[in-house]
């Protein structure tokens, strides 16, 4: 876990029930994620014990196996890195054809921790295998440039509102600069900075390089678009974060905010339309309301879709048109964003209605490709689902599977040779 003073300050109401408090859940983990009391137990015990540091990580590191907390969920890891001349390309995710993800090395931490976040294993320095980074030396600008159709770049982390504006700078100045890259219409920037740390904005020293360097994108003839990532109306109420969001704006770049939707953090209709409502006024743009993703300690946050459904139509009820370029709920699933459109019955069938808002194959977007589940009140999750009307699989699933059997390094792509 990690948190700063200005979480604790501002975001916990420390005043009444503390065990329900939201943004006390969303930052300080609770003993329920672990399921079992006796691993609650074995943990007291190992804390109280004399074992050696080394001693506790090893206990710690097996728990985390049994507790199965799938690291890497949607083939992130094995399906989504693009090779170049042979060689994976480090730090970097393509999945998406027009949207390439960027992993700076500098910027694996965030100013504080979501206890429910899937990047958990990029903070822990155990098996720096499973960690994903990229560092300045490496190949994602060649590969920018000889991949013509990326129109955005997406800065991820951890966040990269961590990074110094001289380090981030580094990476994205040879970007703005070079003519072979003038493609990229978007950069984009996805951060929790403005919910953790509005400071980094305002007050901070290296708050003016950082607004200057937005500048330069704006002056590059491109859009910056911050990726906002609030998780819950309080985080909207500070001066600061008031003032770090006109200053971001006076740059020329845009915000989009999103979040997961959290059991026991965000698991409201009325904290979402706040939430929405708030930010139109504040000039943000709705952008994603995403499923919990199968990761971490999923049981203890899970929401099922039927309920995410519910919570989506009464919020978005609220919200004026201006509102509504929200999209969702949608599950970052293997094959692509899947959005749950709504539930339906067809001769007597109750199904969920679902399409992919983005896929690894572009074509699984198209109109005539909305899929139907087998309704189930309990399902949280695409895994969860089975097809309805009697078909034994999804409609990509035969082309997914190929692409995930690939041995010759292609593993997961598709169409994204120039
Ligand atoms: C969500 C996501 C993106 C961005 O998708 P947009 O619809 O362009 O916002 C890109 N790559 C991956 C792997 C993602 O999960
Ligand atoms: S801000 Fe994002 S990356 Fe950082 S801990 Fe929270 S969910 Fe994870």
């Amino acid at each position: 876990m990690r948190v700063n003073n200005y979480v604790l300050n501002n975001h916990i109401n420390w005043t009444k029930d503390l065990a329900n408090d939201p943004y006390f859940r969303l930052v300080f983990p609770q003993p329920d994620m672990l399921q079992e009391p006796e691993h609650v137990e074995s943990l007291i015990n190992l804390a109280k014990s004399k074992v050696s540091a080394a001693g506790k990580a090893v206990h710690v590191e097996k728990l985390r196996e049994k507790l199965d907390l799938n690291a890497h969920p949607a083939g992130q890891l094995t399906e989504n890195v693009p090779m170049m001349d042979g060689k994976p390309v480090e730090g970097v995710q393509h999945k998406y054809q027009a949207t390439m993800l960027i992993f700076p090395s500098e910027g694996q931490y965030c100013h504080s921790y979501c206890t429910y976040c899937f990047r958990w294993q990029q903070f822990t320095n155990v098996g720096s295998q499973q960690q994903f980074k990229s560092d300045q030396a490496n190949d994602f600008l060649n590969y920018i440039k000889s991949h013509k159709h990326i129109k955005d770049l997406l800065f991820t982390g951890g966040d990269p509102m961590t990074m110094s504006a001289e380090v981030l700078g580094n990476y994205l100045d040879p970007i703005l600069k070079d003519p072979e890259c003038s493609h990229v219409q978007t950069v984009r920037i996805g951060t929790k900075s403005l919910a953790y740390w509005p400071r980094r904005f305002t007050t901070d020293a290296d708050a003016k390089p950082m607004l200057d360097l937005f500048r330069r994108v704006d002056k590059s003839g491109r859009n910056l678009s911050i990726q906002a990532h609030f998780s819950h109306p309080v985080e909207l109420d500070t001066p600061e974060v008031a003032e770090a969001i006109k200053n971001i704006k006076k740059t020329g770049a845009v915000i989009r905010t999103q979040a997961p939707l959290i059991k026991g953090i965000n698991d409201s209709a009325a904290t979402w339309a706040e939430m929405w409502n708030k930010q139109t006024r504040m000039g943000l743009i709705p952008y994603y309301m995403f499923v919990e993703r199968d990761t971490g300690a999923r049981k203890f946050f899970e929401v099922p879709l039927a309920r995410a459904l519910e919570i989506h139509h009464e919020a978005i009820s609220e919200c004026p048109g201006t509102a509504r370029t929200l999209r969702g709920p949608s599950m970052s699933a293997g094959p692509g964003k899947i959005q749950v459109l709504g539930i339906s019955s067809f001769l007597g069938e109750k199904v969920f209605v679902l399409k992919f808002l983005q896929a690894r194959n572009p074509h699984w977007c198209a109109p005539d490709k909305l899929f139907y589940a087998k309704f189930d009140p309990g399902a949280v999750w695409l895994d969860d689902l089975t097809p309805a009307f009697g078909e034994k699989r999804w409609f990509f699933e035969d082309e997914y599977d190929e692409m995930k059997t690939r041995t010759d390094g292609s593993s997961g792509q598709r169409l994204f040779t120039s």
